[in-house]
């Protein structure tokens, strides 16, 4: 951590030539479980991880805004007067974009001085570890910060997705910014999508010895392409179908009645939100009551659910799952969206290097391309670095 601020720091002073104002912060973030819930008004259960996004700001005396990162070979510019979801492209509509959005939501952007900010990251880009909240978060606490705003946590959650899918254009929801922005150590953050209410849990890994490996398929994935918007469609003609104005209003003793009311797929996209759901409720009272070994089976239903039911897997998730799930990890799902990306293994450390072994012995034999195997632990969200 204090290697990329030294970075940081240092980067800031190459390219403007000043000491920065401070430098701030936020983390990528993992889902534990609920997937394909957040749009559906449901739970989700997301942690922020041990990866960051650090920037280093400091204010100008004019209205101008700079922004540069180790990511990108170039110095955005643009007058704060011009800010505007239609004048920001590329990388630099993720911090920019919060600085308009923060205009939307209460700053003055007429009576706020410009500013210049670096980027260091070592939140892996596209990997579902959501690298982008971890920019949007540390430039919005930053800004509430030099602007004096006094915007709260879930403010600024919310003003950063309004910049993912404003500027950016990524119909994005609010959990990724949410654990970003409100993660602690060894803990998950409970979030209710439809009132936003937001629980910390802990999660009580590392007093168990526990990890999550990530095992990215490398497989890339598209939220443009058909599948995931043919599921959110799904969803949609379902409560639809059913009465109910999201799928949040449909528990699993109402399961029989829309099995009667649907046909067979509409029937399992809907089985999937609602036992997911439920799933996420299940992990949150058994990781009070019993502890963080005991969540494996829900895990695994996870898995199976959307690959039968949802049908977003794809063979290599199926695979990093089922070889988790014989080499000692307690519980294994795929992660994300779907139709590629990671899945997820809850492990114990002892146990690592062997499921490691047998990851990567597992897809040499299918012909399938070397996943990528890194460890996350949960751990504090987006915070002022000095
Ligand atoms: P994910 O959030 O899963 O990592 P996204 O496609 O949502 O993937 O966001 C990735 C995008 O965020 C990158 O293509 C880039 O535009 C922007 N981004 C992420 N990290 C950085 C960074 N350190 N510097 C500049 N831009 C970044
Ligand atoms: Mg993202």
């Amino acid at each position: 951590m204090s290697d990329i601020r030294d970075e940081v720091r240092a980067g800031f002073n190459t390219l403007y030539g000043y000491e920065p104002a401070g430098m701030w912060s936020a983390p990528g973030r993992v889902n534990l479980i609920g997937e394909h819930t957040d749009y559906n008004k449901g739970f989700v259960l997301p942690f922020a991880i041990n990866r960051r996004t650090v920037i280093a700001l400091g204010l100008r005396e004019d209205r101008v805004a700079r922004v540069a990162s180790s990511f990108a070979d170039e110095v955005v510019e643009i007058d704060l007067a011009e800010l505007s979801p239609e004048h920001l492209h590329g990388w630099a509509a993720y911090p920019l974009g919060v600085a308009w959005a923060l205009g939307e939501r209460g700053a003055d952007l007429a009576a706020v001085p410009g500013f210049d900010i670096f980027i260091e990251s070592d939140v892996p880009v596209g990997a579902g570890l959501s690298s982008s909240a971890a920019i949007e978060s540390a430039v919005a606490i930053a800004l509430n910060d030099v602007w004096c705003l006094r915007l709260d946590r879930p403010t600024l959650a919310s003003i950063g997705q309004l910049a993912e899918n404003e500027a950016v254009g990524a119909p994005t929801g609010i959990m990724d910014q949410s654990a970003s922005l409100l993660g602690q150590k060894d803990s998950a953050v409970f979030l209710d999508c439809r009132s936003l209410d937001s629980e910390i849990i802990d999660l009580g890994f590392d007093a168990a010895g526990l990890v999550l490996l990530i095992m990215d398929t490398g497989v890339s994935h598209s939220h443009a392409t058909g599948g995931y918007a043919e599921r959110r469609a799904s969803c949609e003609l379902g409560a639809r179908m059913l009465g109910v104005e999201s799928l949040r209003d449909v528990t699993v003793d109402d399961l029989p009645r829309a099995r009667e009311t649907l046909d067979d797929v509409t029937f399992r996209r809907v089985r999937h939100v609602v036992t997911e759901n439920q799933r996420v409720l299940d992990t949150v009272r058994t990781l009070r009551e019993s502890g963080p070994t005991a969540i494996g089976d829900l895990l695994d239903a996870s898995h199976l659910s959307m690959r039968n039911d949802f049908e977003i897997s794809i063979a290599e998730l199926d695979l990093a799952v089922e070889t988790a799930q014989a080499n000692g990890a307690i519980g294994a799902r795929m992660t994300g969206g779907g139709f590629g990306g990671a899945a997820i293994a809850l492990i114990h450390r002892d146990d690592l290097s062997r499921l490691q072994v047998a990851i990567d012995g597992a897809f040499a034999e299918h012909g399938f391309g070397q996943p990528d195997t890194f460890v996350v632990v949960p751990a504090q969200g987006a915070s002022r670095e000095s």
